[in-house]
Order: structure tokens, then C-alpha cells, then sequence
């Protein structure tokens, strides 16, 4: 809550320290979402702030904090309350990494919007490259990993495999290798927020928005410190909702599991009947059991997996929880 003698005071005479009241029109938005990233933040900060200001376009650096329960929150404040190109959302909790950059997006007011991990491995100066290449007129630019510095085997290994199955699996084009470090125009930016749907996997619906697409390359480093916050629980989590939200491959093989497993039964009654003299047949009765069983648990899990995500939809929560957000009315009282 400004005053209008306020506005017409600072209008026109402001130096490049002294920004008016009002917010100016942000070009570009970069979101970064952060769960316990004390180590790190300060230097995120600086490099990302470095990279922005050789940039030249009016950006915003957008934190959400989800629900870290170490500093982060209380470096962040002191960063937003001397710099008034940062902004910061704070979770009621941890959503999640999904959530936190749908959180950003949602609030992002940029003509761009740039989502960047706060750990530092995706590295901020190739943000101008993105830019460019809006620019010429690309309305998603996605940056794909060449390699991965710093990962242990098995992330490098279950991600490789993760997307190679994910694309096996979809119709839509889901690019290999690449993460959430992208730049997004504005329009693909409200589609995204427009998609309420609760277990997010980004990248996927960035992909199936469409548009014009197009990939950088980079190779992404290792963590500047701290170690990585996706357990393995939250890597299998986004790699099920990866799948099952785009594909209905995985529902579908409880059908050809089930056929097969009749078929090979048939098989099965007609190679008794002609070769009299079987196993014993508590031996059969127990691999049948034991396969059939099987066959019919692992249908049920994928199904369970799929109505679950239905419920989840039905129920229709909130996406995430905001706490407390800081630096968005700029100036004045710098926080709200
Ligand atoms: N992150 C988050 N919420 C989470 C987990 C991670 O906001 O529940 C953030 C984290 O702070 C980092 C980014 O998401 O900025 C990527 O996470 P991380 O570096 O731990 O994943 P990795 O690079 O190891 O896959
Ligand atoms: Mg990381």
C-alpha cells in the first residue's frame, strides 16, 4: 500500500540503485527452488546475480523454499531485504521439487521464465545462451546434459535408464538427458500453471505443451556443497509419476500379462494331455499359484498406482502451501 505522492515523487529520477516504487516489467524470471541449501545459497545468489546483470533485460530471482529446515529461510530473508530483485516464497512444508518450481512459475511475472536448481550444477551462465535463443524466437529452451559431473554410477546409470524407458513408453517427445533447467516464454508459462494436475512431472508437460522447442548443451557440474536432497524415495516418486502421467502403457500390460499367462496355461493343459507323465502335481499347483499370484499382485499395483493418482485429482487440495512470501511489493515495506 503505496501512496500516489509516493509515485510521482520517485518517477523519472531514480539511478540504478534508487528503483522506483512501482515494479517495473520484469523481462526475465528465474525460479529456483531450495529444500536445505545453506551451504550453497549465498554463493547461488551472487553467481546467478552476476550472470543477470551482465544480461541487461530487468529480471527477478525467484527462491521458494520448500520447507528447508535448516538457515535457508533466514538467509534468504536477509538476501531479499537488500536486494530488491529477489523474491521469496516460504512452503508450509517440503511439497517437493515440482511443486516448488510450479510455486515459482505461478509467481513469476518475467516476459521469460528460467528454472535453475539452487545447488549450482546447473550452471547460471548458460542462462544468456537461453536468452539468446528465446530471442531468435524459441518459446521453450531446454538444456540437456552431455555429462554429469560429481553423480554417483547408479543416479547416472537409473537416470539413463528412467528416461529411456519414459520414451519407449510415451507419445509424447520427451527429451532424453534433460531436466528441469529450461527457459519457458510466458505463454508456456501460464499453460503449465493452468495444468492443475497434482503429481507434476514438469518436464513432460513442458513437452507436451508444444511449441517451439529447443535444446541446449551443457555439461552439468557437480554440487558446489551439500549433498543431494532427492532420496531415493523422491526419485522413484517422480520417476512413477513420469510414467503414469503419460503413459497408459503400464495399465494396459496388466491385460497383455494376463493373456500371456492364459495362453502359456493352455500350453501348459495341452503338453499334459499329450505327455502323460507330469511332475508331480502339488509341484505344478504351487508354481501356478505362486506365478498366477504374482501376476495378479503386480496388475493390482499398477492399478493401485493409477487410482491413487485419481483420488489425488478428485480430492482436488491445493497444489502447495504458501507460508509466508517476501519481496514481492517492492520497496515501501520491501516485505509483505
Ligand atoms: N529440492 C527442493 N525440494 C526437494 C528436493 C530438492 O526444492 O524436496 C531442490 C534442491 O534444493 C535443488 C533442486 O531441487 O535446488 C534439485 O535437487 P538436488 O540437487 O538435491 O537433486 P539432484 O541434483 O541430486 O538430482
Ligand atoms: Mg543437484
Amino acid at each position: 500500500s503505496y501512496e500516489v505522492s509516493d509515485l510521482t515523487m520517485t518517477q523519472g529520477k531514480h539511478s540504478e540503485s534508487q528503483r522506483p516504487l512501482v515494479d517495473e516489467h520484469v523481462r526475465i524470471s528465474v525460479v529456483v527452488p531450495v529444500y536445505n541449501e545453506e551451504e550453497v545459497i549465498v554463493q547461488t545468489y551472487s553467481r546467478l546475480k552476476d550472470v543477470m546483470e551482465t544480461l541487461g533485460d530487468t529480471y527477478e530471482l525467484l527462491f521458494v523454499n520448500d520447507g528447508s529446515r535448516d538457515q535457508t529461510a533466514t538467509i534468504l530473508r536477509g538476501i531479499c531485504r537488500a536486494d530488491d530483485r529477489v523474491k521469496l516464497i516460504n512452503f508450509s512444508r517440503n511439497f517437493g521439487h515440482q511443486l516448488a518450481i510450479t510455486a515459482g512459475m505461478d509467481h513469476a511475472a518475467g516476459d521469460a521464465v528460467v528454472v535453475i536448481d539452487g545447488d549450482l550444477q546447473d550452471p547460471p551462465e548458460l542462462i544468456p545462451v537461453m536468452v539468446e535463443k528465446w530471442q531468435q524466437g524459441y518459446q521453450v529452451v531446454y538444456a540437456k546434459r552431455m555429462e554429469r559431473k560429481g553423480e554417483t554410477r547408479f543416479k547416472k546409470w537409473s537416470a539413463s535408464i528412467f528416461y529411456r524407458v519414459l520414451h519407449r513408453l510415451t507419445d509424447v517427445e520427451i527429451p532424453v538427458d534433460t531436466g528441469d533447467f529450461r527457459l519457458i516464454d510466458r505463454k508456456v508459462c501460464d499453460v503449465l500453471s493452468s495444468m492443475k494436475e497434482q503429481h507434476r512431472f514438469i518436464r513432460g508437460m513442458v513437452s507436451w505443451s508444444g511449441f517451439r522447442q529447443i535444446a541446449v548443451e551443457y555439461s552439468r557440474d557437480s554440487r558446489q556443497a551439500g549433498k543431494t536432497k532427492y532420496s531415493m524415495k523422491k526419485m522413484l516418486r517422480l520417476s512413477l509419476d513420469g510414467i503414469t502421467s503419460f503413459s497408459h502403457v503400464p495399465m494396459k500390460l496388466a491385460g497383455y500379462l494376463g493373456l500371456v499367462s492364459f495362453l502359456a496355461g493352455m500350453v501348459y493343459l495341452l503338453a499334459v494331455l499329450i505327455v502323460q507323465h507330469a511332475a508331480s502335481s502339488v509341484d505344478i499347483l504351487t508354481f501356478v499359484a505362486l506365478v498366477l499370484g504374482g501376476v495378479i499382485l503386480i496388475c493390482m499395483g499398477v492399478l493401485g498406482e493409477y487410482i491413487g493418482r485419481i483420488y489425488d485429482e478428485v480430492m482436488d487440495r491445493p497444489l502447495y502451501l504458501i507460508d509466508s512470501r517476501e519481496g514481492f511489493m517492492k520497496r515501501g515495506a520491501n516485505c509483505d
